[in-house]
């Protein structure tokens, strides 16, 4: 078996890759990799996880125990994460004795608002008005120069709309600022936008680039609720996204995948909301829907294989399946899949509270506002009554 660190040459088929974090994104990479051949460890502080059910190897361990870490990388060819809030130093201590892909520096971007909307600002990259705020005076003063309404934001570890507090005058600016009780955050003009949208896209290590549709996403209490593709967008804007898309990428130097966050303003630009270096929810249709899936792509990147198409196969929507769905019991999956153009992706979680991402469906038809009625439909019809 191929182990340690590789020099340039591609890492092929029946070697082992690394995986730090073990949610669904890893569970969903390791079912790409298993199929293509390889060997899948998978290294976080749980057991039984997402990806440690499919995995050929389940390390738990703390991120903080580099000794572990250490061990885990000398075990595999290539490591790359399914989770950005990997400390920068588990990162470091793995690329000691394995390629990490992308680098420990794409993560310290993009694990932290505000260094990843200053990155983006300085390089010219659109992006909503922001100012950083460390303390109440300095969230008063950004008040004066954004205006209001605002959205206070926590700048590191913040997922899912966790860590924001909406703010609309002065008042509420000191409720916001008790609410998210940090010493380190960023103030938001908050954007009317008439749509959110994004892009998943794939960099390899040679330079060559590939990106997905530039899809639309809609979100219910901050949590991606659906997505479909294709979109039906003005002339011209997903080329745009796509050359913005392409342009982050080689900015930060990114060998793997990173999915951009947009959203499209009333008069038709875009603003980058938010970076994933990473596979994203809104590109889990891939799995059903293209030639090669954001899992596939992000494995053929990182082990320095040729990319793959990203043609999208027919027109298809997600839609997510939080812990809210089990409300009333078991949902009757019988029932969604009697529509035999649905199909149901489970992350293998025991416990499924509110709120908590369990799985998704993904629904194929001849347009994609058909598909979108088809997994709203099948979604519904999980529900017992
Ligand atoms: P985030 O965690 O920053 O991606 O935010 C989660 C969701 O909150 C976004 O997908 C938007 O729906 C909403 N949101 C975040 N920032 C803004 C903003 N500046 N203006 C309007 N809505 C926002």
């Amino acid at each position: 078996m191929t182990r340690g660190r590789q020099g340039d040459g591609p890492v092929l088929p029946g070697a082992t890759v690394g995986v730090l974090g073990s949610g669904q994104l890893g569970r969903m990479f390791a079912i790409a990799a298993r199929r293509m051949g390889y060997r899948v460890h998978t290294f976080s502080p749980d057991d039984d996880t997402p990806t440690g059910q499919v995995a050929d190897l389940e390390i738990k361990a703390s991120y903080l125990d580099l000794d572990a870490v250490r061990n885990f990388a000398r075990g595999v060819s290539v490591v790359t994460f399914e989770f950005e809030n990997v400390p920068a130093g588990t990162a470091e201590a793995a690329a000691e004795l394995a390629q990490v892909r992308p680098a420990g520096s794409v993560l310290h971007v993009t694990q932290h608002r505000l260094r990843e909307k200053t990155f983006l600002r300085e390089r010219g990259f659109p992006v909503a008005p922001f100012a950083a705020v460390r303390s109440y005076d300095e969230l008063m003063t950004a008040l004066a120069q954004i205006g209001t309404p605002a959205i206070l934001k926590t700048a590191g570890w913040g997922y899912d709309g966790k860590g924001q507090a909406r703010v609309e005058n002065q008042s509420s600016a000191a409720a916001a600022w008790r609410e998210l009780a940090t010493d380190e955050s960023i103030l938001e003009g908050f954007i009317d936008f008439a749509a959110e949208a994004s892009v998943v896209a794939a960099r390899g290590v040679d330079g060559s680039f590939v990106a997905y549709p530039l899809v639309a996403n809609h979100h219910v209490r901050h949590i991606l609720d659906t997505t479909h593709a294709p979109a039906a967008w003005p002339p011209g804007l997903e080329q745009s996204a796509h050359e913005i898309t392409r342009g982050v990428l080689e900015a930060l130097g990114v060998v793997g995948v990173l999915c951009v966050e947009f959203f499209v303003t009333r008069d038709g630009q875009l603003l980058v909301n938010e970076l994933a270096p990473r596979p994203h929810n809104s590109g889990h249709f891939t799995f059903d829907a293209c030639v090669t899936s954001q899992f596939e792509q992000q494995l053929r990147s990182i082990c320095g294989l040729p990319l793959g198409s990203t043609e999208l196969l027919r027109p298809a929507a997600m839609a997510n399946l939080l812990g809210d769905v089990w409300a009333s019991g078991e949902p009757d999956w019988a029932a969604a899949l009697a529509m035999p153009d649905v199909k149901l992706h489970l992350y293998g979680k025991a416990v499924a509270r509110p709120g908590r991402k369990m799985g998704h469906l993904t629904a194929l038809a001849n347009t994609a506002d058909e598909a979108l009625r088809r997994v709203l439909a099948a979604r519904e019809a999980l529900a017992r009554r």
